[in-house]
Parts: C-alpha cells; sequence; structure tokens
C-alpha cells in the first residue's frame, strides 16, 4: 500500500511514512460547542473520518491512534450562554451530546479505546488546561512569549520560520493588519496564550494560572491536547482550509517553541469548504443549514454523509437540493444491486485499482465512480446473475470501508415511496393494463416508475424484471 497525501507544509502530493508503522499519529481539530453542528463542520469531521478508515485499513486498527478535540471554552461560548441565560457547562454537555447525535447519524466513528477497533480519542480542553500551563511555561522559559497586563502573549518575531505553513510572512502581516492593537502587545502579530477573566465571567470558564484567574487562548489548547496524545512530532494535523492561518500556524509556532527540535506535525491535510451558491458556510454569515434539520427533514444520515464525499475533499462543494438527490439516486442503486444479490456465500475483491483511488490522496469521487461502472457493467450482462453476487460485495465491502451502505437494502428502502411493495403493485397495475391491451396506461405506469429511478425490462412471458438504475 503506497498512500500519498496533499501535505499543505510542503505543497506538494507526497508519500505519506509514517514516523511509527505500530503507531500511525492523526490529530484533527474538532467543534467548538456552542451550536448545532452545521454542514460545513460535517464536511470536515466526515473527511477525516474517512482518513481514519483508510488508515486503519493500511496499518490495522490497533496501530492507530486519532484524537479530535472538543474546544469547550472560547468567546463564543460564553457570549452563547449568556444569551440563553445557562451556564457555561449546561451549555457546552448539551451540545457535546447534540454534536454525538449527529455525527452518529452521519456514520462518524465515536470515541473508542478498544484496540481492536482503533483508538480515537476526544479531549476536552477544559479537562486539559494544566498541560496548556505547562507548556505556555515553557514558552516564557525559552523566551518565545511574555506576560504583559495579565496576558501571556506568544511572541511572533522569536520564531524566524513563523510562516511555514500559511506561506505569510512577517512584512505582509505587519502591513496588513489595520485592526487596533492592544497597547500591551509588543508586536501586532503577537497573539493570546492567557488572558485575564472578566470580573463577569461564569466561573466554569475561568482557571487558575501563575499569570491569575484567566483561562487558554484557543490555539495552545490544540498544541497541549496534540502533543498529550501524539507526542512532540506525529504523523498527520487536518482541519478546514479556513484554520490554516493563523490557528495551525501559531499551533506550529507554540509547539516547536516550547519543544526546540521538534517539527510537530509533519504532514498538514486540509478539507476545503463547503459553500453555498459559491460562498462559505458559516455560522457568521447565516446561510447554514444544520446537520439536525436535514435529518429532520427524514434525509438519511447515509445521504448526507455520500453528499459530503462526493467531491474531493479538498475541493470546494458547493451544496445544493440536486447534490442531496443525487445522493439519495447513487444510494438507492446501490442498494439496489445489494437487493438485488445474494452475498452470504460471496467473496468479493478489494481490487487493486478501486483502493489505489483512496491511496491517491484521499480520492473518494474517483473511487465512486469506479463502482458506480463496476455495478453497471454487472447490469448490462447478459447473464448477469453469475458476476452479480461477487461485484455486489465488493462494492459493499468498499462502501463499508468509507462508512456507507452500512444498512440492509430492506431497512434502506424501508417506508420509501418507491419501496418494493409499492413498486410490485404497480408492476402488476401495468401487467393488467398490458393484457387488456392498454397500451396507453401501460406506458404511463413504465413513466411513473421510471421518474422514481425504477427501471423495468420486459420479459417475453409479459411480466419484468426491475431494478433501481
Ligand atoms: P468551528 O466550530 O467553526 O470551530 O469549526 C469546526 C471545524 O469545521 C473546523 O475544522 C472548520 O474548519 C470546519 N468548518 C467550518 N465551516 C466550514 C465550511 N463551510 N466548510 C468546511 N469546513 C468548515
Ligand atoms: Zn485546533
Amino acid at each position: 500500500m503506497t498512500l500519498t497525501f496533499y501535505n499543505t507544509l510542503t505543497r506538494k502530493k507526497e508519500l505519506f511514512q509514517p514516523l511509527d508503522a505500530n503507531n500511525v499519529r492523526m490529530y484533527v481539530c474538532g467543534p467548538t460547542v456552542y451550536g448545532r453542528a452545521h454542514l460545513g463542520n460535517a464536511r470536515s469531521v466526515v473527511v477525516y473520518d474517512v482518513l481514519y478508515r483508510l488508515l486503519m485499513h493500511v496499518y490495522g486498527a490497533e496501530h492507530v491512534t486519532y484524537a479530535r478535540n472538543i474546544t469547550d471554552v472560547d468567546d463564543k461560548i460564553n457570549a452563547a450562554a449568556k444569551e440563553r441565560g445557562i451556564t457555561i457547562q449546561a451549555l457546552t454537555t448539551e451540545v457535546t451530546q447534540w454534536f454525538h447525535e449527529d455525527m452518529t447519524a452521519l456514520n462518524v466513528l465515536p470515541a473508542s479505546d478498544n484496540k481492536s477497533k482503533g483508538i480515537m480519542i476526544e479531549p476536552k480542553a477544559t479537562d486539559h488546561i494544566a498541560s496548556m500551563i505547562r507548556i505556555i511555561e515553557r514558552l516564557i522559559k525559552n523566551e518565545k512569549a511574555y506576560v504583559a497586563a495579565g496576558h501571556v502573549l506568544f511572541s511572533v518575531k522569536s520564531m524566524p520560520n513563523y510562516g511555514v505553513l500559511s506561506g505569510r510572512v512577517q512584512e505582509d502581516l505587519d502591513s496588513g493588519s489595520r485592526v487596533k492593537v492592544e497597547s500591551y502587545k509588543r508586536d501586532p502579530n503577537d497573539f493570546v496564550l492567557w488572558k485575564p477573566t472578566d470580573a463577569e465571567d461564569d466561573a466554569s470558564s475561568v482557571f487558575d494560572s501563575p499569570w491569575g484567574k484567566g483561562r487558554p487562548g484557543w490555539h495552545i489548547e490544540c498544541s497541549a491536547m496534540s502533543i498529550e496524545y501524539l507526542g512532540q512530532d506525529f504523523d498527520i494535523h487536518g482541519g478546514g482550509s479556513d484554520l490554516m492561518f493563523p490557528h495551525h500556524e501559531n499551533e506550529i509556532a507554540q509547539s516547536c517553541g516550547a519543544y526546540p527540535g521538534s517539527k510537530f506535525a509533519h504532514t498538514w491535510v486540509h478539507n476545503g469548504f463547503l459553500t453555498v451558491n459559491g460562498e462559505k458556510m458559516s455560522k457568521s454569515l447565516g446561510n447554514f443549514i444544520t446537520v439536525c434539520d436535514l435529518l429532520g427533514k427524514g434525509v438519511k444520515g447515509e445521504v448526507i454523509r455520500y453528499a459530503l464525499l462526493s467531491t474531493k475533499y479538498n475541493e470546494p462543494l458547493d451544496w445544493n437540493d440536486k447534490l442531496l438527490e443525487d445522493s439519495k439516486k447513487s444510494l438507492d442503486y446501490f442498494y439496489g444491486l445489494l437487493k438485488k444479490a445474494d452475498i452470504t456465500n460471496t467473496e468479493g475483491r478489494l481490487a487493486e485499482e478501486h483502493i489505489k483511488s483512496l491511496e491517491d490522496d484521499l480520492n473518494i469521487p474517483r473511487m465512486l465512480g469506479h463502482l458506480h461502472i463496476l455495478a453497471n457493467g454487472v447490469f448490462s450482462l447478459p447473464d448477469r446473475n453469475a458476476k452479480l453476487n461477487e461485484v455486489a460485495h465488493t462494492v459493499k465491502r468498499f462502501m463499508n470501508l468509507i462508512g456507507l451502505l452500512t444498512m440492509t437494502p430492506n431497512e434502506w428502502f424501508k417506508g420509501m415511496g418507491n419501496d418494493d411493495a409499492n413498486v410490485q403493485a404497480l408492476i402488476n397495475a401495468r401487467i393488467d393494463a398490458k393484457k387488456a391491451k392498454n397500451w396507453k396506461e401501460a406506458d404511463r405506469i413504465r413513466d411513473e416508475l421510471k421518474a422514481q429511478g425504477i427501471l423495468l425490462e420486459d420479459r417475453p412471458d409479459g411480466t419484468s424484471d426491475w431494478r433501481r438504475g
């Protein structure tokens, strides 16, 4: 197996060589828990869930450690709790639970410390304040950070290679900063590691530190949690491309500043934006759709997951109703294939040519395209039954690998307008119409079925075979 990833740090597609193949380590920035996850948040979670599954497939589940944090201390959280008139803890507990429910509906693997199933850790920022303080102390000692007006600030100028990830050079940063600069900063680009608490802050977001009561900056949270679970050097760091600057740049500066000689993450992977009419889906723009909204409208989690994976992970994905319709049609098609087959005693092939797409910078849409071609091929064979079971088995194994086709066909089609019973009833009505030589009615029924994605193949004896196409 030869995995390749586009590494943002080197700006090229590279052969992935883990630091230790017995413990492949990945960290991904998780949600800030102040409101329902929208589809943009979900894209990031689903993409790295597939990457985690792929790493487990390649290296063995027991040889992969994946950490995706929960940010449960942040200004946005304080503001949302105040607005709702509840405590910060009540808010973050509720929103974390929502996040778990929504992601489970999208077949995202939960936290697990069961080695045989892979190690997925979901650390909460508030449980790691002591580690953050330790790193900040190291930074002060290493003269990378300073205390000013109750804050601890990272000194950007102390790191000559600041900008290594985003390609931003310090001079550009200086001329680009138009916002009012706090007087206590030595340099406008210095960022907060620790900040003092406002008098009115809720006690659950106030922590003791050597610099007084306060709370950590956002960036230091991820440095502390990734180093704690994965070490000072680890393999992959992921997140949305909006996080590349300043968040990830600052994570690198802090981590390498605290532990000189380490490189922090060796491969940086960034997912592209989910957009609406070309604009990033975000809470602040108000153009967001939550996962919960869609599930509540009866859209199946697998349909949403398929839609989120239908475009290459690092390209923009524009969300619209047609994308959802097409995703549902594709899943109907694949479940329809499973329905026709008997895979209980069949060996499918995890054929090289399909897994190659995933190995090649996680090219999921190319793999889905191959599986469509494979299924189309078997449907068009004159004597298809011989091959049908094998192909169905192969399709199921590949789709399972990326967290799709996890239901039985009966579960999938249950309650749908075009479930088997309804289709058969319409086919019977058409047979009756043909017997009565009512060709117009027979054609009308054929068209109605076609509109539902059902294709008929008339047999010489007057009956019809059918499939979802
Ligand atoms: P947040 O809750 O805003 O901190 O975001 C959590 C994760 O979702 C981060 O990895 C973001 O980069 C990602 N994210 C937020 N909005 C989008 C979007 N429209 N498209 C893709 N990823 C996004
Ligand atoms: Zn982060």
